[in-house]
């Protein structure tokens, strides 16, 4: 990523997101309309989601739970009462001309989420507040005029606003995985930014190196993946500074991310928040949280990815790089788990899903690793073929083979080793033969190797490999080189 030019060095980014990430339910926030993405437009929806006149609605205590679950998991105080408040703005996709959001006072405030810089240390970037809303429409402009799709009105959300903590476009980028990361441990979304689940607001402001006061904010809007939040991030950076090196000031506005022309621009001077004329809404009761029921969320919350890397750590004595990996997803994390399980060399494990696993499954355009379809790999199969190559059946190099072959056609290692006639040769007297024959046929080498060029053995090696398929038993072959070459 293109770093700020020079005149940006003499001032520094102060950035804060705040990211919309809709709750994992099958019904909308406030009425039982379906929330499956991709359904014709206009066909979830009801009376309450449309905001006609005198339609009420009714909290959805699954997406209450949820968003409980991700504050508490991101260390937020989730307060045993808040408030749903009305928003109001005009827009052809916000029927009720209001959105229902929390304002004053919000389901939780005061956490923090941990990243991981690239140097290798942690940051802990400030969470301000997680708040429950509904989703507005979607308009689509297009030749024939605007249409809109009222299906997203009422889809339950939360907003995740963090403190301006973070100092770099990186950071926010590093930032965004990590949450991703985590609400995709606890399952309350599904994380799919294609699908619109998780939108990202970024605002940016410069102040002179050294100086704490902040200065002015500009909000890069409609960001729809985290490279784009990162390159519209650097653009703003460097727009800003120029600016301020002009010796003018950044005017306070909203910016939307054009990715084709990789440039933001100017969509409309930000609304003051009094502007919305928030206030409690009428037909919904305060929130009240038992303490009860918020300790029981807490007790079922998940491991979080975090956590889990550093018992790799120390549960498989595995170096801090793999277990990274291999906690990247909840379903590659279990993954990993099974086949752990399964056979007993954790680090061998771990090479292999690093390695070979996750490239076919790269290979195969799987996004959840290790689920190739239409054959998924176990864990246990995985297992078994290290056993195989443990006990020398197999080489490695043949155990990559079969393991393509197992992927492929969903086959079992012992059965495609035994088929296909894969054992590693290891009876001596036979290896004995084709030795003699490989000495036999390369009198030059043999004489140049007993003249000292013991570098020659890995030539010898790869004959009998030739002569062998690649079955012979490495160590046999190379104690009966040395053994006869010596003599
Ligand atoms: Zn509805």
């Amino acid at each position: 990523m293109r770093e700020p030019a020079a005149p940006a060095g003499a001032w520094e980014p102060v950035i804060g997101l705040e990211v919309h990430v809709q709750l994992a339910t099958a019904s909308k926030i406030f009425c039982g309309c379906a929330t499956a993405y991709g359904a014709p437009p206009n066909t979830q929806i009801c009376p309450i989601c449309l905001g006609y006149p005198g339609a009420l609605p009714v909290l959805n205590a699954g997406a209450v739970e949820l968003a409980a679950r991700a504050a508490l998991a991101l260390g937020c105080e989730v307060h045993p009462r808040s408030i749903f408040a009305r928003k109001h703005y005009f827009y052809p996709d916000l029927p009720k001309g209001y959105q229902i959001s929390q304002y004053d006072r919000p389901l939780a405030t005061g956490g923090a989420l941990a990243i991981r810089l690239d140097d290798g240390s942690a940051k802990s970037i400030g969470i301000t507040r997680v708040h429950l809303e509904e989703d507005a429409g979607k308009s689509t402009h297009g030749a024939d005029g605007t249409r809109v799709d009222f299906n997203r009105c009422g889809l339950p959300l939360i907003e995740v606003v963090s403190e301006p903590d973070l100092a770099s476009p990186r950071e926010a980028f590093l930032y965004l995985s990590a949450l991703k990361r985590s609400l995709e441990y606890l399952a309350v979304s599904d994380c799919n930014m294609e699908e619109g689940s998780l939108r990202c607001d970024a605002n940016v402001s410069l102040r002179p190196r050294g100086e704490s006061r902040l200065g002015t904010k500009t909000e890069v809007k409609n960001v729809n993946s985290f490279r784009y939040v990162e390159a519209a991030l650097a653009f703003e950076i460097e727009r800003q500074a120029a600016i301020l090196e002009r010796g003018e000031a950044v005017v306070h506005e909203t910016l939307l991310w054009d990715a084709g022309r990789g440039e933001a621009r100017a969509m409309r001077s930000k609304e003051l928040s009094h502007d919305y004329r928030y206030f409690p809404e009428p037909d919904l009761e305060p929130l009240d949280l038992d303490a009860a029921w918020l300790a029981e969320i807490r007790e079922g919350l998940p491991e979080g990815p975090a956590a889990r890397a550093d018992r790799f750590v120390e549960a498989y004595g595995l170096p801090e790089y793999d277990a990274g990996v291999l906690t990247a997803t909840r379903p590659l994390a279990d993954w990993f788990e099974a086949a752990a399980a399964a056979f007993d060399d954790p680090k061998e494990v771990s090479n292999w899903v690093m390695g070979e696993v996750l490239r076919l499954a790269n290979e195969r355009g799987e996004t959840v690793a290790l689920a190739p379809e239409p054959r998924p790999l176990a864990p246990a199969a995985l297992a078994q073929l290290l056993a195989l190559k443990a006990a020398g059946t197999i080489s490695g190099s043949v155990a990559k083979e079969v393991l393509a072959e197992m992927v492929e056609t969903g086959t079992g290692a012992a059965e495609i080793v035994r088929e296909r006639g894969l054992a590693q040769v290891s009876d001596a007297a036979a290896l004995a033969a084709e030795v003699d024959a490989v000495i036999a046929a390369h009198p030059g080498e043999v004489a140049a190797f007993r003249g000292g060029k013991q570098g020659l053995i890995g030539f010898f090696m790869g004959q009998v490999m030739k002569r062998t398929g690649g079955q012979a038993n490495p160590q046999l072959v190379n104690a009966l080189l040395r053994q006869k070459l010596a003599g």
